[in-house]
């Protein structure tokens, strides 16, 4: 193993390479710092590949009184969407109303109710979720995205699918964003910046000599194991960030985090329009239905405590029953398990705040730095998707108290790479990919722009025909976006590149699967500079 003392010292030395820790290495990066980042398998392999995908405001936190995390999110929609046009975009959600929907009987809205409206017995009235619209309408200083409106749902397209008890409805804005090509491209612009980003590179131990944290890590692929020396540790390990604050870096803190599994199913198509549907169960629980990857519905979520972070999440039978029972008090169409296509689960890593229930444990984040070890660490707990970038920003401060930046804030309003274009310039951009490149059918094309924004014509190169871009892997993957792929994109396997880079896992048999994950294994292997976990070629 090399010696700490012989190697340079970074600054900031990340640990995660989920939404948080990529973002932070992004902003810092940018603001002057020397950054180290350290994923123990993909980038976004936990929690930030595994959410409902939205850039939302959370209307259902308006009722837990969580007015700050609401604004916040609220304002950072139009922010990230205008940054990444590519990966995210507006969506309208129709919220059918019925009289005797009810809270979760524990929010401190439902408790003011039954104080004040006894007669209301916990039901949701019509005139409370229109005041929260009115809320969630006007406390974000929306300028992009539509208001709210107020639906009648007889004859009408997204009434069509509903059971007939549903006459009457509510329509409001929120962002969809592809979770896990936000934390890549967070990371690459990191490392354009100049940040060293190593996947499947585990923290293993963390000790602080003379104030200069030094930090070994062991390649999970070829067990090699490095020492890096840092001035300053960012634990962002998302639900292992209370195994890192115990047992890498050794501290006595009693933080603590509370693990909160969600799960969701994908059924195919259910419905014919482009809104999604934000449903209300008995058990005052939300549920979403969302159109999913041009041909598929995406249902979600649960709330359930889980364990032990290394506990991989998998939605059980229960969820899955719960989630079909859900939508099946909605939707015309009864769903059963057979019209289940895939299911995916994460862990929520929330701040441990006392809530007696999964549901009403705070989505809010909380940053501490602790110093007791003889140098500092800042510890991350909970965030959203959503709020990573204001929670960077956030982090920058009280990384400022320990170490020198070279300038503020300035991640607001910068494109991520391939987002440089109009909010509504996408239809544009796939318009001019087909002209250009007239081989692309529809959906080829329209994928590799809500992937790769601007730089799908740099993929697609000089290439003529389909033949160009050689070996086809099915469902529109060729081998010249693989190469892209793990070239520029850290991907090294195939469940990279079809669960995380994109979704066409959904659409490849087995036999495919595999033999992309052959010739990728093989490029690894006739690629020297690749095959080292971690270290690609520079773009
Ligand atoms: C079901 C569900 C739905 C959600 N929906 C939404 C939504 O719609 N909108 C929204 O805004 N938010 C949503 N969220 C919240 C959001 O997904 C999370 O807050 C966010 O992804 C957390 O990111 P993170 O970087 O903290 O954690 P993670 O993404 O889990 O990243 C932590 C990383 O640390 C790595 N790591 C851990 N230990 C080590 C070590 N020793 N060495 C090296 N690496 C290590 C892990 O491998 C992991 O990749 C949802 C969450 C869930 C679970």
């Amino acid at each position: 193993m090399e010696h700490p003392a012989d190697t340079e010292i970074t600054d900031l030395f990340i640990i995660g390479g989920g939404i948080n820790g990529c973002g932070i290495a992004r902003d810092a990066t940018g603001r002057g710092l020397s950054v180290a980042l350290a994923e123990m398998n993909d980038l976004a392999s936990a929690t930030s590949s595994a959410s409902t995908k939205l850039f939302h405001g959370g209307l259902r936190y308006l009722e837990y009184f969580e007015f700050r995390l609401v604004r916040e999110a609220l304002i950072e929609r139009e922010t990230l969407l205008k940054a990444m046009p590519h990966i995210s975009w507006p969506m309208r959600f129709v919220l059918p109303y019925h009289k005797d929907m009810r809270f979760e009987s524990d929010t401190p809205t439902s408790k003011l109710l039954s104080l004040f409206m006894p007669w209301l017995k916990g039901r949701r009235p019509a005139w409370l979720i229109r005041l929260g619209l009115f809320m969630y309408d006007h406390l974000g200083g929306r300028k992009i995205l539509p208001g709210t409106a107020t639906l009648d749902l007889t004859g009408a397209t997204v009434g069509a699918p509903l059971q007939d008890r549903f006459t009457k409805a509510y329509e409001y804005s929120d962002c969809w964003v592809e979770d896990s090509r936000l934390v890549v491209l967070n990371a690459r612009d990191a490392e354009a910046r100049g940040a060293r980003i190593m996947t499947r590179t585990q923290v293993v131990s963390a000790t602080s000599e003379d104030g200069i944290w030094c930090v070994e890590t062991r390649n999970n692929e070829s067990g090699e194991t490095k020492a890096f020396r840092a001035r300053m540790l960012v634990n962002a390990g998302g639900p292992w960030v209370g195994d890192i604050i115990q047992s890498k870096v050794r501290l006595n803190s009693r933080e603590g985090v509370r693990l909160v599994r969600g799960s969701h199913i994908v059924t195919r198509k259910l419905y014919d329009h482009d809104k999604c549907y934000f449903f209300q169960g008995a058990d005052g629980r939300i549920i979403f239905a969302i159109p999913y990857e041009t041909d598929f519905t995406l249902i979600g979520t649960t709330d359930s405590e889980h364990g032990n972070p290394s506990k991989k999440p998998v939605c059980t039978p229960d969820e899955q029953d719960y989630l079909l029972g859900f939508v099946n008090q909605y939707f015309k169409q009864q769903l059963t398990r057979d019209d289940v296509v895939w299911t995916y689960s994460g862990v929520r890593p929330l701040y441990d705040d006392g809530a007696s229930s999964a549901t009403a444990a705070t989505r809010d984040y909380t940053l501490k730095v602790e110093t007791s070890a003889g140098a500092p660490v800042l510890n991350i707990f909970g965030g959203k998707i959503t709020t990573y970038r204001r929670l960077a920003e956030s982090a920058m401060e009280k990384i400022g108290e320990h170490l020198s930046l070279s300038k503020g804030k300035w991640t607001a309003g910068v494109p991520l790479p391939g987002g440089n274009f109009p909010v509504d310039g996408g239809g544009r951009l796939v318009a001019d990919l087909q002209s250009r490149f007239p081989f692309l059918s529809d959906f080829w094309a329209r994928r590799l722009v809500r992937a790769y924004g601007t730089e799908a014509a740099v993929i697609l190169g000089d290439a003529e025909q389909a033949v160009d871009l050689g070996r086809d892997f099915g469902a529109t993957l060729t081998e010249v976006e693989v190469g892209w792929l793990m070239t520029h994109e850290y991907a090294r396997t195939a469940e990279d590149v079809i669960w995380r880079r994109n979704k066409l896992g959904l659409r490849l048999p087995a036999e495919q699967t595999q033999a992309l994950d052959d010739w990728m294994a093989q490029r690894r292997h006739s690629t020297p500079e690749a095959a080292v976990c971690g270290i690609r070629r520079r773009t």
